[in-house]
């Protein structure tokens, strides 16, 4: 099958939900994928933060083909071995108590505003004061499905969809005056992203995070964390809250757990488990013996690299601070969550182009932010090859350049 004919097919046969690059991928290997005429790209998003342990790693290999040959799907219905083993790693290295498996983050993040929501409805029932607010923040992201709608600071997403899901107020990201303001005793959850991903790779400031834990202990309300992107190894620490010192009370993740395969966590703690019962929430795929297997695997394999996580970013983040210094722009993040905020929209668009077509994957994300979740095997002379790309595409496209080649043009005619 060519590209043309995938996508004169898709053209017609597909909701028109996604705007493609042309190109299709038909294998990856390590930090690489290859496309159907060959052609190898240096994989620096990782299907957006998802295939963090590369292509083909044998160990998750090995575990997907042995799964597969014993059981791939059981149901909620009955036990299988590997549940409750990945429910014992996700709860030592969080520090909470207890997961529930689903499919993808924005389920993960529906069941956890759900906790929320039946935490608080159980302590009203022992003659609390109604609470059922919500405060999430401006900017943020938490997935397509309506609490996850409701919760995410950003019009573009919401507009289309309105009326959602009542009770949710925005709070400026690290406005710590604003947080103070909106949060009272009707409020029954504060709703976060540690480093906010869609919306251009913005951490949440330390002093931010700290006051919205205290102002939770205060009003008994909860702290509930979305570490769909920044979690389970991408900044260097297994969740990017522990870089703060506080512990949530709710935390979601997804992306990389099952190495490509499609999982997502809450975690909680014993206090806020204790509001659920059977029936209340469950999920007919969600936590399958292959996806718990492979992500028992992901977690073994992804304690190994955190050190080494750590050390490249802090090289990539030096180097993309070198070539801001040069031309321009702000760099975000941590550990492999790493951005690059330029000046226009129009020219970080291009950059993403001029770096597809020289063989590296990057996107942009929030209009002008170039966005970096390479896998978290990648190489010093990785970092080195893509940081020398942008260089070059920078200076090929920036505008003082662009300005400078049509004057020289203009004078030639
Ligand atoms: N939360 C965050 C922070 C995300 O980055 C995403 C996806 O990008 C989601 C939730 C939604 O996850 P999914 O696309 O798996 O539903």
């Amino acid at each position: 099958m060519s590209l043309a004919s995938v996508k004169r097919a898709e053209s017609h046969l597909l909701l028109p939900t996604y705007e493609r690059k042309p190109v299709l991928f038909t294998r990856g290997h390590g930090v690489y994928l290859y496309d159907s005429r060959g052609q190898r790209y240096l994989d620096f998003l990782s299907g957006i933060g998802v295939n963090a342990l590369g292509y083909g790693h044998p160990a998750i290999k090995k575990v997907l083909s042995q799964q597969s040959e014993k059981l791939i799907h059981i149901s909620n219905l009955f036990f299988h071995e590997y549940q409750a083993e990945l429910a014992k790693r996700l709860t030592k290295i969080s520090g909470l108590d207890r997961a529930f498996f689903c499919n993808s983050g924005t389920e993960a993040w529906e069941g956890a505003l759900k906790l929320a929501r039946a935490y608080a409805h159980a302590r009203n029932h022992n003659g609390h004061k109604a609470k059922w607010r919500m405060l999430a923040l401006d900017n943020s992201f938490h997935g397509r499905t309506f609490g996850a709608l409701a919760t995410t600071g950003q019009s573009k997403y919401r507009v289309p969809f309105a009326p959602l899901m009542p009770g949710v107020n925005f709070v400026t990201l690290n406005d710590i005056e604003d947080l103070k303001r909106q949060f009272d005793g009707s409020v029954c959850a504060i709703c976060l992203e540690t480093i906010q991903g869609e919306g251009g790779i913005r951490p949440v400031s330390p002093e931010f995070l700290q006051l919205a834990r205290q102002l939770t202990e205060t009003h008994d309300a909860l702290l509930v964390v979305d570490e769909i992107q920044c979690g389970l190894g991408r900044t260097g620490r297994f969740f990017a809250y522990q870089h703060y010192g506080i512990q949530p009370d709710i935390v979601t993740v997804a992306k990389p757990l099952a190495a490509g395969l499609p999982l997502g966590a809450i975690l909680t703690s014993n206090k806020v488990a204790s509001c659920m019962h059977p029936g209340l929430h469950g999920t007919t795929f969600g936590g399958g013996p292959l996806s718990c297997a492979v992500a028992v695997e992901f977690l073994k394999q992804t304690e190994k690299l955190l050190s080494h996580i750590s050390q490249s970013g802090g090289y990539f983040r030096q180097q993309l601070e070198n070539l801001a210094s040069k031309h321009g722009g702000q760099v975000r993040g941590r550990g492999l969550m790493l951005a690059w905020a330029l000046d226009s929209a129009d020219l970080a668009q291009a950059v993403v182009d001029r770096l597809l077509q020289r063989g590296i994957l990057i996107n942009r994300t929030n209009d002008t932010a170039l966005r970096f979740l390479p896998p978290y095997i990648i190489e010093k002379k990785h970092i080195e090859q893509v940081t020398q790309e942008l260089d070059r595409a920078l200076d090929e496209l920036s505008p003082s350049r662009q300005k400078g080649k049509s004057r020289i043009a203009r004078s030639r005619t």
